[in-house]
């Protein structure tokens, strides 16, 4: 065993990782990266295929997210954002701004907009670590929200079945998978969660299993909204209305890539809309691209054209922006260094900052920090993947990339253990099941995801399962071959184990 394994072995506690089958293998030890490709200790290539859980952009070892960092270090690598203000962050910030209200004028720093800041536009960014910390800060400016406008002394929240948003306890409490969430259960705050959007195994679907993707054959009358009403409305009748409804955008990720059909998102967020609650969005994974290059359907061109608009800036970086939903918090993070360095922002609206402005002795002050909070290296990738993320040719190449995956996993259809294939953007789950005309799925003791992931490792490719789900989330520099690899591999892997 390599000794880099070996030191590994001895002293490394890996997440969400059973230590005791772990150290009975050699581990791939990871000594270099460039574009898709990551190569190991011995000099084995292998293709990225998750993104490294979800956060590259851009390809390993970029040469332009490299030359901002490293211009940034020559100058300095962080200074507290306690009592200071730095020079990536404030330009990172104003361009978080922009893109999270892509089609609204944003308040010039000069002032010369016409039309001021709205109250609901996504104005403040505060800064932190990771995908957990970022939710953390959104949960606990929901809450104090809530209790300063008045609409509950005991804020409540409401989230989405086998919700997943981070590890800290917070953000667990927000959570719904129960393998991962049911030992703390008595060290959590409680939480209510209502059915998600899961066509593919959704009591409400009454069509027989086909060859295709489950949301396209579905057949129901959109059940899973009256259940939401209920819900909303049930709350409300108990005098203490939801302050806040947390979703995964588009798709919820660790849930197993469940993919919502489309127009879910809009009518769910209309319902919570009308009943008061505020919108809680983690596009911890789906931002940044992830949710594909879509323009949105209910703003024509001319539209777009009056709001100043570029060709480049028809696409939406955020999830929430393909179905038009204008959320109260955007909780970012793995993407927005472009899988550099962590980094995490809450995006709010002026109306929540407001209600934390007083005199200093009212101590209506946001007490929450982190030591690296709002650090240099961090914005400065930031930055730079954002730039290359408006580019047109970056929104070309995904365009293109996007359908050339949608080709790809059509194939899979002829494995008689594919259940279901749901791709969104540049993200996909493919459901592995024991028999694709019921259904039914392998035991999860059974480890068929994981035994899939081990013989793409294997054949050089790399990512991780949910459960039966096999997750393929490649880079966006992927190129056409390396994804037919990804996916070939995905079939032999399949064929061979199961
Ligand atoms: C990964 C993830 C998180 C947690 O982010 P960390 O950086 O791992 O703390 C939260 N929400 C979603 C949707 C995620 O995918």
């Amino acid at each position: 065993m390599h000794w880099l394994a070996e030191l590994d072995h001895r002293y490394v506690w890996h997440p969400f990782t059973q230590m005791r089958d772990w150290v009975k293998r050699e581990p791939i030890v990871i000594v270099e990266g460039q574009g898709a490709v990551l190569r190991d200790v011995r000099g084995r290539e292998y293709l990225d295929a998750n993104s490294s859980i979800w956060t590259n952009l851009h390809g390993h070892n970029h040469p332009r997210l490299n030359a901002a960092v490293r211009a940034q270090l020559k100058k300095v690598a962080h200074s507290s954002a306690l009592g200071l203000a730095n020079e990536p962050a404030s330009l990172l910030a104003e361009r978080l701004v922009k893109m999270a209200n892509p089609f609204r004028q944003t308040r010039t720093v000069a002032g010369s907009a016409k039309s001021p800041a709205r109250a609901d536009h996504l104005n403040k960014v505060f800064f932190s670590d990771d995908g957990s910390t970022a939710m953390e800060v959104a949960l606990k400016l929901a809450y104090e929200f809530a209790r300063r406008s008045g609409r509950s002394k005991k804020p409540k929240f409401l989230s989405l079945e086998n919700a997943y948003h981070g590890d800290t306890v917070g953000a667990v409490a927000l959570g719904h998978i129960e393998l991962f969430h049911q030992r703390y259960r008595n060290l959590v705050f409680k939480t209510d969660k209502v059915m998600a959007p899961y066509c593919y195994r959704c009591r409400f679907n009454r069509a027989r299993p086909e060859r295709t993707d489950a949301r396209e054959y579905r057949k129901c009358q959109w059940e899973c909204l009256d259940v939401l009403e209920e819900k909303f409305s049930s709350r409300r009748r108990k005098g203490n209305p939801y302050a806040a409804f947390v979703f995964e955008p588009l798709i919820q990720g660790a849930a197993g890539m469940i993919a919502q059909p489309a127009g879910w998102l809009k009518q769910a967020a209309g319902i919570a809309r009308e009943h008061g609650a505020l919108l809680l969005a983690d596009e911890v994974m789906t931002a940044f691209g992830r949710t594909g290059v879509l323009t949105r359907t209910d703003e024509g061109p001319r539209q777009r054209a009056k709001a100043g608009a570029r060709a480049g800036d028809e696409q939406s970086l955020l999830a929430c922006q393909c179905e038009n939903v204008h959320a109260d918090f955007v909780a970012l993070a793995k993407g927005l260094t472009g899988g550099y360095l962590p980094m995490a922002a809450t995006l709010t609206t002026e109306k929540v900052f407001d209600t934390f402005l007083g005199r200093y002795e009212e101590f209506k002050t946001f007490f929450h920090g982190h030591s690296y909070t709002g650090n240099q290296l961090g914005a400065a990738a930031a930055l730079a993947n954002l730039e290359m993320l408006e580019s047109l040719s970056c929104v070309k190449t995904r365009r293109m990339l996007q359908a050339s995956m949608a080709g790809e996993l059509n194939r899979l259809w002829g494995q008689p253990r594919v259940g279901d294939i749901r791709q969104v953007g540049l993200c996909a789950g493919v459901e592995l099941v024991k028999n694709w005309r019921t259904r039914e799925p392998f035991p999860l003791r059974e480890r068929a995801g994981m035994r899939v992931c081990e013989a793409m490792a294997r054949r050089g490719v790399l990512t991780r399962p949910i459960g039966n789900v096999v997750v393929l989330m490649p880079p966006y520099c992927t190129s056409k071959s390396q994804l037919e690899r990804m996916v070939a591999t995905l079939s032999e892997s399949v064929a061979e184990v199961l």
